[in-house]
């Protein structure tokens, strides 16, 4: 099939998936491999955070109890990223995160930056807790623990889930098996694009 990506224009990509599902490992590799701007909101606001500044206080909270940061705050500074990668393309990870983000991302950026690809990673429960526990011990993430990541595979059930609809409604949805190494991983994406 002929795509914007396979025509070589920028792609304009979105990797959906669970927490622990590898979303931003497959962000940063593909990103590299094709030229596009990686968007990673949860890393954005962690920055800000480890750096104390107003926002990251703000957000601190939520990021510790494992539930979203309010749109408001948000999308203000998600959009303007997204609007930002127009030239480049972009690949986003974990952002949208809901249907009012969805929606904001589809009306509030001009028609050549919207959306035109998403790609769900797929994994089974036991895997994602599994790469949890492992990321926890390498990367001490304070949103790594038991209770937290079990608040977080809820908040993606309720609120992250019913994108996977959304975006099949629209026609843009891949599915991929991503268990397995990283690298093959990699390559079933690529495929897609
Ligand atoms: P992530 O690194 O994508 O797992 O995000 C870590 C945390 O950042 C999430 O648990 C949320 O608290 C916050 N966060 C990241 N992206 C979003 C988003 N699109 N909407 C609301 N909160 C977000």
């Amino acid at each position: 099939m002929s795509t914007d990506a396979t025509r070589g224009r920028a792609p304009r990509l979105v990797l959906l998936g669970a927490p622990g599902s590898g979303k931003g490992t497959q962000a940063s590799r593909l990103a590299e491999r094709i030229g596009a701007r990686h968007i990673s909101t949860g890393e954005f606001l962690r920055a800000e955070v480890a750096r104390g500044s107003e926002l990251g206080e703000r957000v601190r909270g939520y990021l510790d109890r494992g539930d979203l940061v309010p749109d408001d705050l948000l999308l203000g500074l998600a959009l303007p990223l997204v609007a930002g990668a127009a030239g480049s393309g972009y690949i986003l990870d974990g952002f949208p995160r809901s249907i009012p983000q969805a929606e904001a991302l589809d009306r509030r950026v001009a028609p050549e930056v919207r959306v035109n690809r998403v790609i769900r990673l797929e994994v089974a429960p036991e895997e994602l807790v599994r790469r949890m526990r492992a990321r926890a011990q390498e990367q001490g993430r304070a949103d790594d623990t038991d209770e937290v990541f079990q608040r977080r595979l809820a908040v993606y059930e309720s609120e992250t889930s019913p994108l996977v609809h959304y975006y099949a409604r629209a026609g843009l949805l891949r599915s991929v098996d991503a268990e397995g190494a990283p690298d093959e991983v990699l390559s079933r994406i690529q495929a897609l694009l």
